[in-house]
């Protein structure tokens, strides 16, 4: 039950029923397909008038195409449908503390091409060096005139209204724009948001964990920062001023190491790839001193991953003691916000075999009830790239999206 807003509202119009309808058929095109007009007729319970109508004008403006036609037990043979994804093209920017990922994908999330850079803290020179990156990838794939957008997230706190970035503790940003200018360097119409937020829509819009994913969970990225995006019945969870699920500034030890956004103790100092790269390394350096050490040795998280899993001592100790910490964070997520279930994206998914365990005793050992012990916690495939797919989705999500009404 959701109460109206009587100051903030959107009233229905003549066309609201009809609007309603076309959204839920073509989301029933994109879970079932493919599909025929009868079977979405017989899911919808309306008329097969109607069903035409409505399917004619998704055909108008492509959003599906009909695909083979099938054998039918009887009588002519349908066509199917096919949400039209293959050749609509987005670009998905990840932006990170240490790298910059850029790719050009499908409405699906599936890849074309990707390349990536050192990250700019400097917002003008990033947005210049993307302009200039965007248009020669796009060039490159001959996909000028194709790309219907750009999704962008940062490690930071984003205004959903402004699409300014208020904090991101991992850029050194506040009060930051990039969208607007973006937009204008490239003539392409950008969408920016928090990854972990992005990540949570994606999972609802891309994702490869059925429905049951889709309307009550928290997705935890672990990157060079950590962050939470909460969805609970089937909508993000923003706060009053942006910056809820901020759950890498909880402090697990106040006299903990220093964190990137000034305090002390922070999740995200004991359990962010930077964290465990730190450890890796024995040095007690600060993050941006392990960022320089990276970007000159050219070692990644992959490497310590890889060397974990090879039987290495020294990156199998970082690496289990960061899946002590992440326990430990998923604790309190569960603690705090009791989600159906837990999704766990970046790369130390690559290890998940290993580490699942440590994680699983420290969260048993937090959870409050055998209930909340008992919580999915369901890591992504490994080199699936989640933070680039949130990006695609920020494009994608909105054409499936149920209209505001009320
Ligand atoms: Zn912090």
């Amino acid at each position: 039950m959701r109460k109206i807003d009587t100051r903030r509202f959107v009233r229905a119009t003549r066309s609201t029923p009809r609007d309603i309808n076309r959204q839920i058929l073509l989301n029933l095109v994109r879970e079932h397909q493919p599909i025929s007009r009868a079977d979405l007729a017989r899911r919808m319970d309306i008329g097969r008038g109607m069903i035409t109508a409505l399917v004619d004008e998704l055909l108008g403006e492509e959003a599906i195409y009909e695909g083979a036609t099938v054998d039918a037990p009887r009588g002519r043979k349908p066509k199917m449908l096919y949400v039209r994804t293959r050749d609509r093209l987005v670009v998905g920017i990840d932006v990170r503390f240490t790298r910059t990922y850029v790719m050009l994908g499908d409405f699906s999330g599936m890849p074309v091409a990707t390349e990536s850079f050192d990250t700019l803290v400097d917002p003008a020179a990033l947005v210049d060096a993307l302009v200039v990156r965007i248009a020669r990838l796009l060039d490159d794939h001959g996909a000028c005139g194709r790309c219907e957008g750009i999704g962008l997230v940062v490690p930071g706190m984003v205004d959903q209204r402004t699409g300014r970035v208020l904090n991101s503790p991992q850029l050194g940003w506040r009060d930051v724009d990039i969208r607007d200018a973006l937009a204008l360097g490239t003539g392409l119409p950008v969408h920016i948001e928090n990854a972990p937020i992005a990540c949570a829509l994606a999972q609802m819009w891309l994702g490869q964990h059925g429905a049951e994913a889709a309307s009550d969970f928290a997705y935890v990225t672990v990157s060079d920062g950590v962050g939470v995006g909460i969805v609970v019945n089937g909508q993000v969870v923003r706060g009053q001023g942006n910056t809820a699920g901020e759950f890498g500034h909880l402090p697990i030890s106040v006299d903990g190491p220093v964190c990137l956004c000034g305090a002390t103790g922070c999740l995200e100092a004991y359990t962010s790839n930077i964290a465990t790269l730190k450890r890796y390394l024995g040095r007690d350096l600060t993050a941006a001193q392990t960022r320089d050490l990276l970007r000159s040795t050219g070692l990644t998280i992959g490497d310590v991953l890889a060397r974990a899993r090879a039987g290495d001592a020294r990156a199998t100790a970082a690496v289990e003691e960061t899946a002590h910490y992440l326990g430990v964070g998923l604790g309190m997520v569960i603690n705090a916000l009791n989600p159906a279930q837990i999704i766990v994206g970046g790369e130390i998914t690559a290890l998940w075999d290993r580490i699942a365990p440590i994680v699983e005793d420290e969260v048993a050992r937090r959870a409050l009830t055998a209930t909340a012990a008992a919580t999915p916690i369901v890591p992504e495939l490994a080199g699936t790239s989640p933070r680039l797919r949130g990006a695609t989705a920020l494009v994608t999500a909105p054409v499936f999206a149920a209209p505001q009404v009320a």
